[in-house]
Order: structure tokens, then sequence, then C-alpha cells
């Protein structure tokens, strides 16, 4: 059921698109979604079309209204000309009228009923809008955005650098090492040999459409581990720190170099949006230092710069002063001492080491509705490697 009405739903955007694309082409004609929805109710009586009439009208409305914003978005140059849909691509309905049982912690949905969800509904008040979407592998998420009073952590003394990488996930400041957890490196190698399997195919094939489809689950797979360990990583440190300095790694810089990996270029971004908006709920501050500083070639002790180190070096000797160091944990150290000047010569200017800050303050979070709720991860995610 849920099929035809995905079906039907991408079905009125692609014709309202066409009939808004050709108005405006043949007659200069600027028609919008009252005028498409006015046609909608004569569709729904029309032969061949009374499927139209199954759907939810409140999903088709909203269908209608979303083309709306596409071409609002488009009118106002903050957004290219709207797209028809594709069959492949996986589907939304939003719902606004969405039941009364929301109290009692059950979601219900026009036609649908009540729905059983794999988590409880949190106690909020009732959303005015619903998103019921299906992603790639075919697996169903329902999405709504809700006012939530968080409660901020107390203060704790303590400060962080965090130095994110290809062969850890995260260095801390303080020599901490953590790895990603074993089953998702697992997954990644398995992802590797079923592409591998993949450019063997023959295009257009059966057997290539359904390795296609294994590999969409396993990349679903990599996303659900990854986001799992990061979340992990992120509330742990918000909890602890109440100051994060980190890296400003520009990953688009990043994809187009040799050590580019697009997994991990994610994890970057991910790692960052996250630990952003878990600061602003939590009163913590995140500082982002600047890409071109050099916080792996500084030496933390003495401030002595190499000249270039190689990435295939893990650790070296300062030639200044003799301190021995580990890479990681050298550059994090490094973004700490930077974060910490930034953070005094915010309050006095006198103590700014030099003309111009090497840093930036991250200030904007987007939070996406599946994560209202960071402290469920369990942690046994991740494993701690110390080393002295
Ligand atoms: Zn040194």
């Amino acid at each position: 059921m849920l099929d035809k009405w995905f079906g039907a739903s991408r079905w009125l955007w692609n014709t309202a698109l066409g009939i808004r694309s050709e108005a405006y082409r043949h007659c200069a004609l600027k028609l919008n979604g009252n005028d498409i929805s006015g046609w909608l109710t004569q569709w729904k009586r029309t032969a061949g079309h009374e499927w139209l009439a199954d759907v939810p009208a409140t999903c088709l409305t909203q269908t209608l209204r979303d083309l709306d914003r596409a071409f609002s978005n488009f009118f106002a140059k903050r957004a290219r000309y709207p797209k028809f849909k594709a069959r492949t691509t996986s589907g939304a309905l939003r719902f606004q009228d969405i039941g009364s049982a929301w109290s009692d912690g059950i979601l219900s949905l026009p036609k649908l009923g009540a729905l059983k969800l794999t988590e409880g509904l949190p106690g909020t008040a009732k959303p005015a809008m619903v998103t019921l979407r299906q992603d790639a592998v075919g697996r169903y998420f329902v999405s709504f955005s809700a006012a939530v009073d968080v409660a901020i952590l107390p203060v704790t003394g303590k400060v962080i650098g965090v130095d994110l990488g290809l062969m850890h996930l995260a260095t801390l400041s303080s020599g901490a090492k953590i790895v990603a957890p074993k089953k998702y490196r697992a997954t990644l190698s398995k992802l590797r040999q079923q592409q591998r399997c993949l450019a063997r195919q023959q295009k257009g094939s059966k057997r290539r459409q359904r390795q296609r489809r294994r590999i969409a689950k396993i990349h679903a797979r990599i996303v659900d581990q990854r986001q799992y360990a990061l979340h992990h990583l992120t509330t742990d440190l918000v909890r602890k720190y109440d100051v994060i300095a980190i890296e400003d790694l520009n990953v688009k810089a990043m994809a187009r170099g040799m050590h580019s990996r697009s997994i991990h270029d994610a994890a970057f971004s991910e790692f960052r949006r996250q630990l952003t908006y878990k600061a602003q709920w939590y009163g913590r501050t995140v500082i982002a230092c600047d890409r071109f500083y050099p916080s792996s070639k500084l030496c933390s002790r003495c401030g002595h710069k190499l000249d270039q180190l190689r990435l295939d070096i893990r650790e070296w000797e300062c030639q200044k002063c003799g301190a021995h160091h580990d890479r990681d944990i050298n550059a994090a150290q490094n973004l700490l001492t930077a974060a910490m000047r930034q953070l005094a010569g915010s309050d006095s200017r006198d103590l700014r080491a030099d003309g111009e800050s090497p840093c930036t303050t991250v200030m904007s979070a987007q939070v996406f509705p599946r994560e209202a709720r960071s402290g469920q991860l369990m942690s046994e995610c991740l494993e701690h490697e110390r080393i002295s």
C-alpha cells in the first residue's frame, strides 16, 4: 500500500512539474499548487486515475506544497530548477493530520492506523507534521520536529584537543587513541570486496542489479555503524570537557587529494556537525582551528616548526628540544594550544600571540530528527586504546 502511495506522490509531483513547466514555457503562465489542486479533484474522478483517491488527501496536498517551495527556492536563487523524480529514488510522504493517540505514545496515520515503531515516541507535544520516509534499502522511518528543553551540563574545568585521522577515528591531546569499532572495519572491507564483484558484472544485467542492491545494504550498514561510533564519541567529549578544540578540515580539499576516502570524509563532517550541535545544547565550546594552521608540523613542547612531515611518518623527534612525538597526539596538543590562545585572545587582547588569530569558532548546527536521543548509545561500540 505504501509503495502505491509513494508512487502516487511521485506521479503527482512529476505531472504537476510537467504542467507548470509547459505552461510557463508556452504561455508564460505561472501556475501554483492551488491551480493544480483544483485539477487533482477532477483527476480523482477521471477513469484510469481512481487510485489517486486511495491516497490520503493530506499527502497529495503536501506534495503540491513541496513543489511550490521547490519553485520559490528556485526563483529566490537558493536552489536549482525542480527535477522530475525517478522511480528508483526512495520516497517520502508528509502527513498533517496525525491522529489523536500521540499522547499515549502511539503514532497513528490516516488510513494506516496505529504504527508499531522500533523506538518509543518522546514525551513532547503532538507535532504539526510527520514525515514517513523509505530509504534506499527499503527501511521506513518517521520523522518530526519538536521543541524540547535541554539541561546544560555542569562545568568540568577540563579542555581537550581532538585530531581526526584515517588510522584512528580520533586522537585526543590526553594521549588516548580511539579506534573505529571492529564491526565497522569489517563492513568496510566487505564493501570493497562486493564492489570488486560489481565491477566484473555485465552492465544492465539482472545479476548486476541484485549486486547493486546488496552494496546499497552494506552502505546503509556502514552509515549506521559510523553514526553509532561518532555519536558515542561526541557525546562522551561533550560530557567530559568544557572546551573542545578540533581541526577545521576542508573536506572538499581532502576529497581531491590522494588520501581521499569518501567514507572517511563523510565521517569528518559528520563528527563536526554532531559535536557542534551537542555543544550548543549542553553549553560547551567547540573551537575549530584554521585548516592552514600547521598542527602536525609544530613541536607541541617548544614550538619548533618542521619544514615538512611526510604522511607515512607516525612518530618523530624534535631537532630543537629533543622531544619525541606521536604524530597524532602532538597534533591534538597543538590544536588545544591554539584554541586556548584563541579563547584567551577573546578575553584580553594582550594575551594574543600574534596579530592574526589562527582559529575561528564554529557556530552553526544542524540537528537531524533521528538524533534527539544521543544518550542511548552502547559503550561497547568503541574500543579505547591508551598509549603511554
Ligand atoms: Zn621541540
